[in-house]
């Protein structure tokens, strides 16, 4: 629901996780910054990531290739034409909109009427026009649904056109009058995988099937509808492309839908939050590609892409850089006797958002709690992330700041941080530097108290159960590191 969706964005700005981007001059639209807990959140998601790809799969290597690209790149790989989406502008108000964004906008307006089935068979229309890029017709579905501009109010719409989401920049400092210095910022990072194909495969002695991941910023101008860090113009992805034999991609399609599955229940989110989406409109590049849906506050919506993209990047590097980006399989076909031979790989890709992984997790992780009791009225917020994901693991508390106490805290501190990120904190009462640790989803608290000077214990504090026992000193390091795998 929108009330949970808002939030949780004014929980994220309050408690260090999300701003704004460029706030101080009213923010820039879709952008948005990460704070000292949101960084670290969203650093733990990618390194997961990359740990259970380039670690967990010992066919699978990464790299980290640059944002700038030869512009030819884009030309081979049908961003220059194809990387469009059909927008309207109101003529009143002079806003530009994506018109699937409209649409589902009004489909939206009419399930929370209580007209489910009208809600439904619109985005059925909508499906097959955008299928079938009948752009009159999408028109015609805009006004047949009395579809008006937020801003104006009216219906006064322009035709639907095509407009390409690439940003573009000038590289060099001498501009260039037939444009030949034009760059783009890389709008997914698959192709800079698929430019490095040889340069991997040859230098890794990589035999088919392997995959290469990439974790980096992609950059799309999106017409966005306020949606938080779910659609931003400069964003991460975590993609992985696993080159296989031509033939075999269906079979390695459901094996890696079946994969990408595994690692979001791992992430501790049950399997009822999720949805395969088997897409309609296929992408230029693909021959099957489903989305995995999170039921985000906002409704179901795509986390991850997972797609089966043929040999068509390859095929068309190959076209235009007139580079051989073909393999030697010398394993035998069972059918000929004879090796497979020299063949251009198929892809089968998964892409993940890192930021709508970060969003995920959060709308998983957030929970307010009434905590009151006959005698008192009482609430918390707490974000129950998975420890291995929590910005802190440990918040480190003396009782009271005198007595040899922070001296105490102070030896575990040092003795923990280098092993995991550990918070110390001495000032205002225990319980509320307990809820500003429910607050950022930190696991675990420990009190050094009088009592530790006599016995070396200390007392842990669980999050989502709030209960406290007493455990020795020497233990704490051990039973946070325990949580952490
Ligand atoms: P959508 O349909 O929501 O625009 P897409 O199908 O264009 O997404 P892909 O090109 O498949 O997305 O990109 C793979 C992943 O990258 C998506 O599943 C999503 O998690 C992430 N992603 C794509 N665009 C954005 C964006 N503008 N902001 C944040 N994440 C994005």
């Amino acid at each position: 629901d929108s009330n949970k969706f808002q939030a949780i964005i004014s929980h994220c700005k309050e408690y260090g996780f999300i701003f704004p981007s460029s706030e101080i001059y009213d923010g820039l639209g879709a952008v948005y910054d990460y704070g000292q807990w949101g960084s670290e959140l969203k650093k733990n998601i990618k390194d997961y990531w990359w740990m259970s790809m380039t670690r967990m799969y010992e066919n699978i290597v990464g790299i980290d290739a640059a944002i700038f690209m030869h512009p030819t790149t884009w030309k081979a790989s049908g961003h220059v034409d194809n990387f469009s989406d059909p927008m309207i502008d109101n003529k009143d108000s002079k806003k530009r909109y994506r018109v699937d964004h409209l649409l589902e906008a009004k489909a939206d307006e009419l399930e929370q009427q209580g007209q489910k089935e009208q809600a439904e068979l619109l985005l059925k229309q909508m499906d097959s026009l955008l299928a079938n890029d009948d752009f009159d017709g999408l028109k015609t579905l805009i006004e047949n649904n009395k579809i008006v501009c937020a801003v104006s109010g009216t219906a006064n719409w322009t035709e639907v056109r095509q407009f390409n989401l690439m940003f573009s920049t000038e590289f060099g400092a001498v501009s260039d009058e037939d444009g030949d210095n034009i760059v783009y910022l890389r709008p997914e990072t698959a192709q800079g995988i698929f430019v490095n194909f040889l340069n991997v495969q040859k230098t890794g002695r990589m035999k088919i099937p392997f995959g290469i991941a990439q974790i980096g910023k992609a950059f799309r101008n999106e017409i966005v509808a306020r949606q938080f860090i779910f659609r931003m113009r400069e964003f991460e992805q975590m993609e992985m492309q696993f080159f296989i034999r031509p033939g075999t991609q269906k079979q390695w399609y459901e094996y890696w839908k079946e994969e990408r599955m595994k690692w979001h229940l791992s992430l501790g989110i049950p399997a009822d939050q999720y949805r395969f989406h088997d897409h309609v409109k296929l992408a230029h590049y693909a021959d099957a590609a489903c989305d995995i849906e999170f039921n985000f506050p906002i409704g179901f919506k795509e986390v991850e892409g997972i797609h089966s993209r043929t040999d068509f990047d390859l095929k068309n590097h190959q076209e235009y850089s007139r580079k051989k980006m073909q393999y030697f399989d010398n394993d035998i076909d069972e059918a000929t006797g004879k090796p497979y031979g020299n063949y251009i790989p198929y892809v089968v890709e998964t892409s993940i958002g890192v930021d709508r992984t970060v969003m995920m997790v959060l709308s998983h992780a957030y929970e307010e709690q009434d905590l009151s009791t006959a005698e008192k009225q009482d609430s918390r917020v707490v974000l129950k992330f998975p420890a291995k994901l929590a910005p802190i693991k440990l918040a480190i508390l003396p009782l009271v700041k005198k007595d040899g106490l922070p001296e105490i805290a102070r030896q575990i501190m040092d003795e923990c941080k280098p092993h995991f990120k550990c918070f110390y904190e001495e000032k205002d009462t225990i319980g509320k530097r307990y809820r500003r640790m429910d607050a950022i989803g930190t696991p675990f608290c420990i009190t050094v108290d009088h009592q530790t000077k006599e016995d070396n214990m200390v007392t842990i504090r669980y999050r989502d159960t709030m209960q406290q026992e007493r455990v020795p000193v020497a233990k704490v390091k051990e039973i946070i590191l325990q949580s952490l795998v």
